[in-house]
């Protein structure tokens, strides 16, 4: 896993595809896809897990299953599920 300047660990080799609207943290492409599933297909203001989950009143590692079960049914908005 890399780490960003921020500290907080992206996907391995992928450099942030989004911002946080709020507080600026970097994203992977799949949790700024998850804005797409939870406030608008349209959204151009992507949320980081953290703050996007303080606004759903969820956890940040809910909304992580959320992604990881988006993948493993081939939704087209986030990466491809690989199995280990
Ligand atoms: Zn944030």
């Amino acid at each position: 896993m890399d780490t960003t300047k921020h500290g907080r660990p992206i996907a391995a080799g992928r450099a942030a595809d989004a911002y946080c609207a709020e507080c600026d943290a970097p994203m992977s492409g799949d949790e700024a896809a998850l804005n797409y599933k939870l406030i608008d297909k349209k959204t151009t203001r992507f949320l980081c897990p953290l703050c996007l989950g303080k606004k759903m009143g969820e956890t940040p590692e809910h909304l992580h299953k959320m992604i990881t079960l988006f993948r493993k049914q081939g939704c087209t908005l986030f990466s491809p599920w690989k199995e280990d």
